[in-house]
């Protein structure tokens, strides 16, 4: 009979659940097989790597595992995905109906991106060269419109909402800044960072370093300025 009830449930086997529960069981070897992970993915991605991929450096499939093989040894995998939380009763419902029972819950579900929020956004992504490394499918469209970008304006943007690594949105505009250079484009690409924070970064170490950058590759960086809408024909 197959077992419910489990010391410790982790809801979410992405980057997070997993190391969660590498690191329970590698300090408390005795929890083996009382830790589950719920999540209803056959794959994990490594998202880190897309900002590579997407300037080129990697190729996405190499962001992938079989998310079986990322389980830690002595966590059981329940592939179904989590309907309704329980807090009062210790237990969650999985979408097949099972209830299943914790001591210990961790929710690690990630963000959802709202791609819908940004006036055409969603209906031009992956075309006429609006690209986010913020998905999986989309990835490859950021290095191609790097790599066939000769000439003209390109405009990196930073959401006023938060995002999934703050950097992300800085390191490719310096990978693209690289590629450009040395396919020796550069002097005919403008390029703008848009953000809605106030400054590059909020850490005044980071911030100091990183203003020394932008001067240094000539980058037009514009603060408080939040990308509302996206007009691709125009
Ligand atoms: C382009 C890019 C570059 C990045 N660069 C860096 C970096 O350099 N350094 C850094 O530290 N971070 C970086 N990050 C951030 C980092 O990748 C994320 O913070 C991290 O992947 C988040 O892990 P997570 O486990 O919270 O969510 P995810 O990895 O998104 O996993 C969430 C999991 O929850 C599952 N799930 C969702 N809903 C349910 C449900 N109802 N029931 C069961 N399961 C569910 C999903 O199937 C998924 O497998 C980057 C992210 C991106 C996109």
């Amino acid at each position: 009979m197959e077992k419910f009830t489990f010391k410790v449930v982790i809801v979410g086997g992405g980057t997070g659940g997993i190391t969660v529960a590498a690191q329970l069981l590698r300090k408390m070897p005795t929890l083996a097989d009382q830790v589950a992970i719920i999540d209803p993915s056959t794959k994990h991605y490594y998202q880190p790597l897309w900002t590579l991929d997407g300037g080129g450096a990697s190729k996405k499939e190499n962001s992938v595992r079989d998310m079986k093989s990322v389980i830690p040894d002595g966590v059981t995998w329940i592939q179904q995905s989590v309907e309704k939380f329980f807090p009062d009763q210790n237990k969650v419902r999985l979408n097949n109906g099972t209830s299943v029972h914790y001591e210990f819950l961790v929710v690690a579900t990630g963000l959802e991106i709202h791609w819908h929020k940004i006036k055409g956004l969603k209906e031009s992504l992956g075309t006429k060269s609006v690209c986010s490394n913020y998905s999986y499918e989309h990835v490859d469209y950021t290095w191609e419109t790097i790599r066939n970008l000769k000439s003209g304006t390109a405009i990196f943007t930073h959401p006023a909402s938060p995002v999934k690594c703050g950097g992300a949105p800085q390191k490719i505009m310096y990978l693209a800044d690289d590629h450009f250079r040395k396919t020796g484009v550069r002097d005919k690409i403008n390029i703008i960072f848009g953000s809605a924070n106030a400054a590059i970064f909020d850490v005044a170490k980071y911030r100091n370093e990183l203003e020394k950058v932008l001067v240094r590759k000539n980058i037009d960086a514009r603060f408080s300025t939040n990308l509302v809408e996206i007009k691709p024909d125009e």
